[in-house]
Parts: structure tokens; sequence; C-alpha cells
């Protein structure tokens, strides 16, 4: 029986949790020997899988060299090597890459960035990151103002400048009789008023999540939402920034997901599948003219100790070659839209699932108490945690959160690491089967 964790990685609750063992491609493995197929990469981050030898032997070689070499100091070969791996996969102009170590850090690189960019212009007015509720951008205190998902912000409301925030586009929740164009057209021009009650010239940045993660459950918007946005900000002169931290790398079947809609951001924010596990790595990569003015400016004035360490980007830099090699990115789509077929067929079966939605390995569903009106299950029933639970006492991990739109709603992501196989789709459905039979039983009146 394990015992009670004294690490501050168990937070949330005291419950002991099974100790890792190992993990192998897309399976991990407690020390008493049970097996879990990690459903969830994690919280969507090992995307290449776990122990893969080649990049274990990347690191093994870098580790032998140096692991740690000051960023004042020196540059070093993977560094840049990296940052040029990295500019090449992303859209034309976005050829500057900060090494950070997560993602919350590179989301607050982004947004002081572009702050020191305005200051620079002379547009020291601007300060405003305007984004979405629900969303997510991680958990420091700038990065809180930007979060939109009320149980993580509210207890530190006083200690944060929360940030404005417009509605995101959680269309499968609306009952209007708009089609998905002019929805998507709906909620994009939220941005439009917001920019406007904030006054124009204070607003500095947006900041999306193109494809949510753990705050919508894997929200996708109609594709007219995303062109109208960067209409938007480019007619204020305001930035756009793409969170890519989970919808990165590979994940929604595209490098990065702006690439679904041919949109260029302004920085796009990386980290999660970036490494896939193997080191802490993050990145904020912006337009080389932005870079470019705020070093005429005298320079960023940000930075982390461990930003850019050799060891974090040789593991980076094997991952992307991985990806690569085994051609991950493709199997993202294509897998994905098995998996999403598949999950879309659980709704015959299962009339408390209300929707399935996700794009590539990206993908969620929802449990309502009715479908038609997509009135969330109650409370006290706990799905989201007990269906969790029941799933991985049958060795399959899923994630899971309770909130959605306005309300509160449990959404599970189901998103296995890229290299996941038709046979591996399989054995998840029928555990995820078996787990919402059992979990249809229980609520069963
Ligand atoms: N942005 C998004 C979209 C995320 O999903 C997350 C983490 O879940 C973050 C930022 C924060 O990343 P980290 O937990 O590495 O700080």
């Amino acid at each position: 029986m394990p015992t009670a964790p004294v690490s501050n990685l168990f937070y949330q609750s005291r419950q002991p949790r099974p100790m890792l063992d190992r993990g192998e491609g897309i399976y991990l493995y407690d020390v008493t020997g049970k097996r879990y197929i990690d459903g969830s990469s994690g919280a969507m981050v090992s995307n290449i899988g776990h122990s893969n030898p080649r990049v274990l032997e990347a690191m093994r070689r870098q580790m032998e060299k140096a692991t740690f070499g000051y960023r004042l100091h020196f540059q070093s070969e993977p560094t840049e090597r990296l940052a040029s791996e990295t500019a090449r996969r992303m859209p034309a102009g976005l050829d500057r890459v900060f090494f950070v170590s997560g993602g919350s850090e590179a989301v607050e690189s982004a947004m002081k960035l572009a702050r020191q960019y305005a200051v620079a212009r002379g547009e020291g007015t601007r300060w405003k990151v305007i984004s979405r509720h629900p969303s997510y951008h991680g958990c420091t205190l700038g990065a809180l103002a930007v979060t939109g998902y009320d149980p993580l912000t509210v207890p530190f409301a006083p200690m944060m400048r929360e940030m404005p925030k417009i509605p995101a586009p959680t269309c499968y929740l609306d009952r209007d009789n708009l089609d998905p164009a002019a929805r998507g057209l709906k909620y994009a021009e939220y941005l439009r008023d917001e920019i406007l009650r904030q006054g124009p010239e204070s607003v500095l940045a947006f900041i999306m999540e193109p494809v949510g993660g753990a705050s919508t459950g894997a929200l996708v918007a109609p594709d007219s939402y995303y062109a109208r946005i960067r209409e938007i900000c480019d007619e204020f002169g305001i930035l756009l920034i793409y969170d890519e931290v989970m919808s990165g790398a590979g994940r929604t079947g595209a490098f990065i997901a702006a690439e679904h809609w041919g949109i260029v951001p302004d920085l796009v924010v990386l980290s999660k599948g970036f490494a896939a596990g193997y080191m802490p790595l993050g990145a904020a990569v912006a337009r080389s003219d932005i870079v470019e003015t705020v070093l005429d400016s005298g320079g960023f004035l940000h930075g982390f100790t461990y930003a850019g360490n050799p060891l974090a980007c040789v593991a980076g830099l094997a991952v992307l070659d991985e990806i690569e090699r085994q051609d991950l990115v493709a199997n993202a789509a294509t897998m994905g839209a098995l998996l999403k077929s598949r999950l879309d067929g659980l709704m015959e079966t299962y009339p408390f699932i209300g929707d399935v939605r996700g794009k590539g390995l990206l993908l969620a569903f929802e449990l309502v108490s009715d479908r038609a009106s997509m009135r969330p299950l109650p409370k006290e029933l706990n799905a989201h945690s007990r269906l969790v639970e029941i799933a991985y006492e049958r060795g399959l991990i899923v994630y899971s959160r309770r909130t959605r739109g306005g309300y509160e709603g449990d959404h599970f992501l189901v998103c296995p690491p890229l290299i996941v196989t038709e046979t591996q789709i399989d054995e998840i459905m029928g555990l995820l089967d078996g787990a919402l039979s059992q979990f249809a039983d229980e609520i069963a009146p």
C-alpha cells in the first residue's frame, strides 16, 4: 500500500498515487508491475512515448559533455540548432526563439516581450492582454492573470491584476440558429467589442489556445473565427499570441495548430510536447522585427537561469528528430481521425456523452445529463474524477476537468502519444468502453 505522499507534487489531494516505475512507448508501469496506457500522454506531454532509446542516447551523449553552461557566458550548439530547427517549422517570419523551462514561463516571456516591444515603439499605454474564458495559460501570477479558470484564479485575485476576458467560442453549447461560420464570427466580434470597451490604445495583445486544452476540453472554433481574430488584431495593432503549449509540436496533426487555418500569429508559445517529457523545456517564438526592436531598445529585460540549457535543448532536438523520423505529425492526423470516429461511436451507446470534439490527437468528450439542452451532470456525481478513477483502476489514464463556458461541466481528454497505433486505439477504446459502462451502472437511477 503506497504511503501518504510528502512531495510537493501531490497538492490537490492527500490520496496516495501508485509509485511510478518505468515507461515504455504508450505504457507506464507502477512498482507492483501494473500496466497503464498513458491515454493522456500525462498532461498532453509525452508525445513521442516513453523511454525512446534514441532520445535517451542523445541525452546521455550530451550529459557526458556538459549539462549546463550559463546563457550569458556561452552559446551552445544544441541551443542554436534547436532554435533553427524550431524556426524552420514555424510560419515564415516567426524565426526568433526564446527558450524557457515550461509553459507558464513561456507565456510570461511572450507577454513581457510584447510589452517591451510596445514600449520601444513609443506605445507605452498598451499593457492589457485580453484572453478568453475559459482558458488556461499557466500558474504563475502573470499567466494566471490571462487564465480564465476560476478555481485557480479566484483565490489569488488580490495578488494579481486580472486581465480582460472574452467568452471562448463554446459553440457546441449554443442553441441559436446560426450556421457554424456565423457562430465563429459572433465569437470573434467579442474581441472587437472588448478592445473598444477597454480602449484600443491600452490593449497590448490577445492570447488564445487555437485548440483548447484542459480548461475547455479540446475546444475548436469554426474556421471563420481564426481569420477574423487575426483581422481584428491587425485593425488595432494588437499582437496575437497563440498559446500552443498543448496544441503544438504536432499534437493536432500540424506542427502548430495555426497551420490548420493558415494564420501567422505574432508570437507562439510552445512547451509540453516540445521536449515531450524528456526534459523541462518551453519556448516563446517571435517575429524577428519584434525581437530586433527590443534588442535595439536595450535588450529583453527577462530570463531564467535554466533557460536554453544544452541538455534540455538536446532533448528537444532529439524529440523533433523523432517526430520527423516517425512521421508523427501525419500519424496524429490519421490516428486522431480514427480515434475521433471511435469516440463519436460511443455516443450511440452512452446518452450521457453530449459532445466529442478536438483536432488530431487533441480530443475530448463531454458528459451531460441531457444532450438536447447540454445540461451538465449534477456536480455531486463528481463524474470528472469518478470516471477517471474507474479508468485508472482498469489501466487507462485519461485527463478530466469540470469547467466549461459560463458554467460547469465534465470533460475528458483522450490524447495518447502521437506514436499510437490502430491496435493500441482498439485497446484504449476497449478499456474506455468498460469504464463508461461501469460508470453508467453506477449513475443509473
Ligand atoms: N498554456 C497551456 C495551453 C497549457 O495547457 C499549460 C499547461 O497545462 C500551460 C500554458 C502552462 O504550462 P506549464 O504547466 O508547463 O507551466
